[in-house]
């Protein structure tokens, strides 16, 4: 058994010998159901958030207006939430108030889709009162009750329902379906955070197409922030949506996904930074975006390769080159040639980054007996790809005459 089952399961048991009602909640029930390792052990309890924090000696109240306390076990943590309901929804996306309720069924009943909605206690004994067993068998996402009170009361459900479609490779119940598209407009009232939240979980799936295409296909685009807002409204798919289904990383998703919305690389940053991306984030896949949109690199350029690698990094590059082969659709030789290049060049270079160079600025700034300035930057990044070059040995005395060279030759 894993250990953060494990941990689940001490849980289970200490607050039944307490004589309290626990049970294993959501989503690992539903992926041990589907014969995944489930991401996280939740627990649903009837013991309030306080008696819970009392029986365990190690806990952290990490959302206890909400009714959920993180439990220790061993350093493995274990969120335990009280059961609960949550009455008058404000703005479609607040619960006004969170109510502790005595049965697991009403717990259950809070929940947003059938395939969530399930509990199993520590015996193995499944308890479904919505007919989430049935839905993951026949592979559909449906709302539990009323889907379009589901809806209004929060509209990230309908963002969660496709999250769920590309996570799983399910797709929306019907009635579902019709009522989110009568409630889409309410999407408007979604903080940024969340909509990325649930973007950022998409990427992370093997097929995201059955997450996206559905913005298209159910106009979502106009009422969902951050697009909502943008200054030129989402173009229809520039090209195939399944080309964001390669088994790529999450920054050539997020510039395949850009380039699917019709955003040029000139206004990228701007729309990396309306997801409330952090800094890093929207640096690396803007340049990513806009490396892998104009590549030109054969397998035959070793002096650009290697100029490309001493600028932003192998990393970078392989997430470019992923981009590119989706954006350009090149045969599969093409890029996996490509890819041996970058390796290839990236091991002939004896170094990679200035941390590698013998020489550094302060020592470069004493032997020319010159104040810093522009020119320390400068002359070090020359030295760097002589040597990455191969042109000029590592070593600090060869390093510091051609230094001197240079900045002879400069002034
Ligand atoms: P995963 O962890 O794989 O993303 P999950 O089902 O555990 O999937 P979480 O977002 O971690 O999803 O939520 C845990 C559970 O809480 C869900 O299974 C669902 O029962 C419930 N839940 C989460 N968000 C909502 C929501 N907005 N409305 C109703 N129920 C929700
Ligand atoms: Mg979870």
């Amino acid at each position: 058994m894993k250990e953060a089952q494990a941990a689940s399961l001490q849980v289970l048991s200490r607050l039944e010998k307490a004589g309290f009602q626990a049970y294993w909640v959501g989503g690992c029930v539903r992926d041990e159901l589907l014969g995944q390792e489930p991401t996280d052990y939740d627990v649903a309890t009837d013991a309030s958030p306080e008696k819970v924090q009392s029986l365990f000696a190690k806990t952290v109240p990490t959302g206890i207006g909400h009714g959920t306390v993180t439990v220790l076990i061993h350093r493995q943590p274990v969120e335990v939430t009280t059961f609960r309901q949550e009455t008058a929804y404000e703005d479609h996306r607040h619960p006004g108030k969170v109510q502790f309720v005595k049965t697991l069924e009403m717990d259950l009943a809070r929940r947003d889709f059938t395939i969530n909605a399930m509990a199993r206690d520590r015996r193995g004994h499944l308890i479904d009162p919505f007919g989430g067993r049935k839905d993951l068998q026949s592979q559909v996402v449906r709302a539990v009750g009323e889907a379009e009170v589901r809806f209004q009361e929060d509209a990230l459900r309908m963002v969660r329902a496709l999250r769920f479609c590309a996570q799983l490779g399910f797709r929306i119940d019907e009635q579902t379906k019709k009522a989110l598209l009568r409630q889409k407009s309410l999407l408007c009232h979604l903080a940024v955070e969340r909509v990325t939240q649930e973007l950022e979980k998409m990427w992370t799936t093997n097929k995201p197409s059955q997450g996206v295409r559905p913005l298209w296909e159910f106009g979502l685009f106009p009422h969902l922030p951050p697009f909502s807002y943008w200054e030129d409204p989402v173009s229809p798919p520039s090209s195939s949506l399944q080309e964001i289904d390669r088994p790529i990383g999450r920054w050539a998703r997020w510039a395949l996904f850009l380039h699917l919305c019709g955003v040029s690389t000139k206004k990228s940053r701007a729309c990396l930074r309306s997801f409330r991306l952090p800094a890093r984030d929207v640096e690396n896949i803007a340049s990513v975006y806009r490396l892998g949109s104009d590549w030109c690199l054969t397998r035959e350029d070793v002096y650009n390769g290697k100029m490309l690698l001493l600028s932003h990094g192998v990393e970078k590059l392989f997430s470019a080159l992923e981009t590119a082969a989706a954006i350009h659709p090149w045969v599969s030789e093409e890029e996996k040639g490509l890819r041996e290049a970058l390796l290839r060049w990236q091991e002939e270079m004896p170094v990679r980054h200035l941390g590698e160079l013998n020489v550094n600025g302060g020592k470069l700034i004493e032997a020319m007996g010159r104040q810093g300035g522009p020119w320390t930057g400068q002359v070090l990044d020359i030295l760097l790809k002589k040597v990455a070059l191969g042109e000029l040995p590592n070593e600090t005395e060869a390093l510091l005459e051609e230094g001197r060279r240079l900045v002879q030759s400069s002034s």
